[in-house]
C-alpha cells in the first residue's frame, strides 16, 4: 500500500520538509524496535515538534485513513513500535524538553521524548529522583514508559510508571487534544489515566506528561548475597519479604547470567555462585541498618556463602554493574537471544525456575535467568543461534515458559508489554468476553482502527482460524499480515 501523494506534501508543508523522512535507507532505521524478529518498513516517518504538530499530523492521517505508530527511542521489547506496513511512524524524538519543575508539588512536566534518566538528572541536585527505573533508562523515553507502564528494579517499593504519572496531554487518533488528570494524585471522575497509562500506543499519542518525583532517601545500602543454587536464593527472597522488610529492590541472577556478565563487564561477583541476589535498602539510617542486618541473617540462614555490603555510590555501582548489563552481556555467550517477560506469584518462584530448567533441557537451548525477584517478574533469556535454524525452537521454548508462568497463577507480561510479540497469547490469560471488552474500549478511542493496529488485542484471523467464509482481515489490507 502506498500513501496518497498529497499526504507527504501536506505533512512537509506543516512540519517542514526536514521533519518528514521518506528516503528508503532512512526509513529502514525505524523498521523495528528491540524485538528485532518483527520488521516492517514504514512509508513515512514524521517528527512533530509540539502537541499542535502531533494534532496536525493525526488529523491528516485520519482524513486519509492511514494507520500510524508512535515511537519513542525504539527500545521496546514486545514490538509495540514496530511500524505498520503502509503506515506512518510518528517519532517523538524532537519533543524532548523538560517544561516545568515544580518541587513544591513534587511534579515535573515533560515532553514525551525526554529520557527517563534525564528526569532524575533534572531534580537530583535538589534531593529528588524519578523512581521507575527501567534498565534502559539512559535512552528510553517517558512517552514509551507511559505507553508500556514500564517498571524497573526499584519499582518493588516505589511503584511503576502508573503510580508516578498524574496528568497527560493526549492527542486522540482523530487529532482531538484531551487533558487528563492534574497535579493532584487522585483527580475526580473515572480513572482515565489508568486507561491511558499502559495502553501500548493503541489509544493515541501522549505529548505532555506530568510526573511525580520523590525525595531521595537519607541512606541507601546495597547487599549482594551469593548462593550455590537458585532454590536457596529464592528461599531468601521469600524469607526477606515474610520478615516484613521492604527493600527498594530485590534482583536475582543465575549462573549463566553471572557468567555472561563476568565476560562482558567483570563485576567480580563471588566465584562459584549458582545465583546472586542484589538487595537494595533505602530510607532513614536506623531502619536501613536494622533491615540490612536482618537481610544478612536471612541470606545466611538460607545458605548464602558470601554477603557483600556497599554503602558508597561507587561500591553500589560496582555491585549493580553486572545486573544492569545482563541483557547486553548475553551477546558474549550466544549469537541471538530472546527476552521473555512473565510474572509468577513470588512464592512459586523456585518451582517455576525448576520448570524453566526442565523446559530448557527438553528444547535443547540454554536459558539465562535475571529478574525482579521481589515482584516475581521473570526475564528468562532464551539463547539460540538463528543461523543454525534455532529461531522456531527458541520461540516454542519462550512460549512454553510463558505457559508455565500462567499455570502457576502468573501473568503474561510484567513490564515489557504485549505489543506484537504476545498478541496471540492473550486468549491464554483472558476470556473472549474480556477481549471483547478491551476491543470496545479501544474502539471508543479509535473507531477507525488507525492507531497502532495489530498490537495487544488478538483477532481470530491472526492467531487461528474461525469457522465460516473467509473474510479479509484489516491487517492483511494494510500489509501487516498475510494469508498463507
Ligand atoms: C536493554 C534493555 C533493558 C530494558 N529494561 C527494561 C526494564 O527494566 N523495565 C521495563 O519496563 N522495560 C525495559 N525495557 C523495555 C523498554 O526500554 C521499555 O518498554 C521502554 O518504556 C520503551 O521506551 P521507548 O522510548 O524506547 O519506547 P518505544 O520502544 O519507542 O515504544 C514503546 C511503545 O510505546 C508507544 N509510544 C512511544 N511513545 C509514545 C507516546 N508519546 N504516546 C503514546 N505511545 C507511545 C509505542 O507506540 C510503542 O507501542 C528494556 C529494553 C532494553 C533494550
Amino acid at each position: 500500500m502506498s500513501l496518497p501523494a498529497s499526504l507527504a506534501d501536506e505533512l512537509r508543508a506543516s512540519l517542514g520538509s526536514e521533519h518528514v523522512i521518506a528516503e528508503p535507507e532512512q526509513l529502514r532505521v525505524y523498521e523495528c524496535d528491540g524485538l528485532t524478529g518483527h520488521r516492517a518498513v514504514p512509508e513515512l516517518v514524521v517528527l512533530p515538534g509540539s502537541t499542535e504538530d502531533v494534532q496536525t499530523v493525526l488529523r491528516a492521517l485520519h482524513r486519509a485513513r492511514v494507520p500510524f505508530v508512535a515511537r519513542g527511542a525504539g527500545t521496546g521489547l514486545s514490538g509495540g513500535a514496530t511500524p505498520v506496513a503502509g503506515g506512518v511512524v510518528v517519532s517523538l524524538a524532537r519533543m524532548n524538553r523538560i517544561l516545568e519543575i515544580d518541587l513544591d508539588s513534587q511534579r515535573v512536566v515533560v515532553e514525551p521524548g525526554v529520557t527517563n534518566l534525564d528526569v532524575t538528572r533534572a531534580v537530583a541536585a535538589e534531593g529528588f529522583f524519578y523512581a521507575p527505573d527501567p534498565s534502559s533508562q539512559q535512552v528510553c523515553t517517558i512517552g514509551g514508559n507511559v505507553a508500556e507502564n514500564s517498571g524497573g528494579a526499584h519499582c518493588l517499593k516505589h511503584g511503576f510508571t502508573a503510580h508516578h504519572v498524574t496528568a497527560l496531554t493526549f492527542v486522540l487518533p482523530d487529532g482531538e487534544i484531551v487533558e487528563v488528570g492534574g497535579k493532584a494524585l487522585d483527580p475526580d471522575g473515572p480513572d482515565l489515566l489508568g486507561v491511558l497509562v499502559g495502553s501500548e500506543g493503541t489509544l493515541g499519542i501522549a505529548t505532555r506528561v506530568t510526573l511525580r518525583v520523590v525525595r531521595a532517601p537519607e541512606t541507601v545500602r546495597t547487599l549482594l548475597a551469593a548462593f550455590h543454587t537458585m532454590d536457596a536464593a529464592g528461599a531468601a527472597v521469600s524469607g526477606i519479604v515474610a520478615a516484613g522488610v521492604m527493600p527498594a529492590a530485590i534482583e536475582m541472577m543465575d549462573r549463566l547470567t553471572i557468567e555472561a556478565a563476568e565476560r562482558a563487564v567483570a563485576p567480580g561477583y563471588p566465584p562459584g555462585a549458582g545465583a546472586v541476589l542484589l538487595v537494595e535498602l533505602d530510607g532513614v539510617l536506623e531502619q536501613v541498618e536494622d533491615d540490612a542486618a536482618e537481610v544478612e541473617r536471612i541470606c545466611g540462614e538460607c545458605g548464602a556463602f558470601e554477603v557483600r555490603t556497599a554503602t558508597t555510590d561507587a561500591a553500589r555501582a560496582l555491585l549493580w554493574k553486572g545486573r544492569k548489563s545482563a541483557f547486553a552481556a548475553m551477546g558474549r555467550i550466544a549469537t541471538d537471544y530472546y527476552v521473555q517477560d512473565g510474572v509468577v506469584p513470588r512464592t512459586r518462584l523456585p518451582e517455576v525456575l525448576r520448570e524453566i530448567e526442565a523446559l530448557s533441557e527438553l528444547h535443547g537451548l540454554r536459558v539465562g535467568n535475571v529478574f525482579h525477584a521481589g515482584d516475581g517478574n521473570l526475564h528468562p533469556l532464551v539463547l539460540y543461534d538463528a543461523e543454525a535454524g534455532e529461531t522456531e525452537q527458541a520461540r516454542l521454548l519462550a512460549e512454553a515458559i510463558l505457559d508455565a508462568c500462567l499455570e502457576a497463577g502468573g501473568s503474561l507480561t510484567g513490564e515489557h508489554g504485549v505489543g506484537m510479540d504476545k498478541v496471540c497469547s492473550m486468549p491464554r490469560m483472558f476470556s473472549e468476553r474480556d477481549l471483547q471488552a478491551f476491543e470496545r474500549l479501544r474502539r471508543a478511542f479509535d473507531p477507525d482502527g488507525l492507531c497502532n493496529p495489530g498490537k495487544v488485542i488478538p483477532t481470530p484471523r491472526l492467531c487461528g482460524e474461525v469457522p465460516g467464509p473467509y473474510r479479509l482481515h484489516a491487517l492483511e489490507r494494510i500489509g501487516v499480515a498475510e494469508r498463507l
